[in-house]
């Protein structure tokens, strides 16, 4: 079997892994025999940042091929898939048909397996909760040849195993979810911008009865956090559609970081006085408004060869405004600055997954170039203020928490345990649970 170096979205390592690529169903069935010699890791598109999804040494079984759709029933928008799917082909083809995903994250290039193992969120949590919210079954292959099935009410203790679980508890080979109506790809958008974190909260709350979708850039090197708020609702006059232009992609990978000291406040003040003289209503295109960085394909390698981190959290909203004051005055005080920096709310519901991320409260999620021991001393003083506020990491981003505050921030890891499958292990699952 060859070996492949695999890396993940922050491009921090590139380890050789034995990669088996499935295009079949039927070729599921030799996942078993494979993984009593090397543990094995479903792996969809690489979109997690950490190590979620890497499984160095062992095998990773490619799910993007099993990427045919089952069944769709027009009348109730139930849609049955493999894993493989992609979020992006299940917009472009279900959205002239008057049906859209509920939720989807700020790519879709993600699979529905990627989706359901990282309980992804969108910009419609307060709304519509996250995405294992909206899956009625899913099929699994466990590695010692038998074949799961579970949903809200069948099985339900392994469909909470499953969604978020990190692809832990086997491979996902089908699942069904439950698509929303649309009336076509336009959504009513509004941005605003704000000066301080009070502004945002007080955004925050009063958007959330009547928009569904909300969203903040946060401008980390600016003393008083400002930054632009976007709220949108679907459009209800408007179909179709013209197609939204091509990506570019990023030409190629600069030998250091293009995202550095010199680069970071002029970016940030052009990118903030930009937004703000945008700012007000407008119509736009679902793809521009969700997926935003879809546009520079491959736009990780700006960050250089060293790669970058996503430091993402959820704070308790009780202590949300404090804690997210303190974490963005210790980012300004290292000097290690962030270009992406998104401040959101979380609606009041918990998430269905035993290990989902989601919880109510407030969620910051930033970029950092990889600086070695400067960065992973910001993210030491990060972590004492998540610790402190009962707050948690998003593992679908880490690659680099320390486990006390894993077992800290997910209370029913012990519980969830017991769904493993014992031949599938992840670089993330050794450095966290022990195996
Ligand atoms: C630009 C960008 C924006 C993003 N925005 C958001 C956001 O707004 N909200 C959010 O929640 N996330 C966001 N993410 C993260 C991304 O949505 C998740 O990491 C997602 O899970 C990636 O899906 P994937 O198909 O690439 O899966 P991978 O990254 O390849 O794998 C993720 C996990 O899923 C498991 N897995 C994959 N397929 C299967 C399967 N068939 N069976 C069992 N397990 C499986 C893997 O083992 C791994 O544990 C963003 C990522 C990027 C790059």
């Amino acid at each position: 079997m060859q070996l492949t170096p695999i890396s993940s979205w922050g491009r921090l390592t590139s380890e050789l892994h034995r990669a088996i690529p499935l295009y079949e169903h039927s070729s599921l069935s030799n996942l078993c025999k494979a993984s009593r010699q090397y543990p094995g890791l479903a792996y969809g598109m690489g979109r997690s940042y950490g190590d979620v999804c890497l499984n160095s040494g062992g095998l990773l079984w490619q799910t993007a091929g099993l990427n045919h759709l089952i069944r769709f029933d027009s009348t109730t928008g139930r849609l049955a898939c493999e894993a493989g799917v992609l979020l992006r082909d299940i917009q472009k083809l279900f959205i002239p048909k008057g049906w859209m995903l509920p939720v989807t994250p700020g790519t879709q290039m993600v699979t529905v397996g990627g989706a359901i193992a990282n309980d992804i969120h969108g910009k419609n949590h307060h709304s519509l909760g996250s995405f294992g919210d909206h899956v009625l079954h899913i099929k699994i292959k466990r590695t010692d040849g038998s074949i799961l099935e579970c949903g809200p009410q069948q099985n339900p203790e392994w469909f909470k195993a499953t969604v978020g679980g990190l692809g832990l508890t086997g491979i996902i080979s089908e699942a069904e979810i439950q698509l929303k109506p649309t009336v076509g790809p336009w959504l009513d958008s509004e941005t605003i911008p704000y000066d301080n974190l009070s502004e945002f909260f007080a955004l925050a709350d009063s958007s959330e009865a009547n928009w569904e979708h909300t969203v903040s850039w946060i401008d980390c090197m600016s003393p008083t956090n400002r930054g632009i708020f976007m709220r949108a609702n679907p459009n209800r006059e408007l179909q179709l559609t013209p197609a939204g232009k091509g990506s570019k992609k990023m030409p190629f990978t600069p030998p250091v970081s293009l995202v550095n000291q010199l680069t970071l406040r002029p970016f940030n003040t052009a990118y903030y006085n930009l937004q703000k003289y945008k700012s007000g209503k407008s119509v736009v295109h679902y793809e521009p408004f969700f997926y935003p960085l879809d546009k520079l394909l491959e736009w990780n390698r700006m960050y250089g060869p060293k790669g970058f981190y996503q430091y993402q959290s959820v704070i308790p909203r009780s202590v949300g405004q404090d804690a997210t004051q303190s974490m963005l005055k210790e980012i300004e005080k290292s000097g290690e600055g962030s270009f992406l920096g998104v401040l959101k709310t979380f609606g009041n519901r918990n998430s269905i997954g035993m290990l989902s991320f989601p919880e109510p409260g407030v969620t910051l999620a930033l970029d950092f170039p990889n600086h070695g021991s400067s960065t992973h001393k910001l993210f030491d003083r990060l972590d004492a203020i998540v610790k402190e506020a009962k707050g948690r990491l998003y593992p679908a981003k880490d690659a680099r928490m320390p486990k006390e505050l894993f077992e800290a921030g997910y209370p029913k890891l012990s519980e969830f345990l017991q769904y493993r499958d014992p031949g599938i292990s992840s670089e993330l699952s050794r450095r966290l649970i022990g195996y």
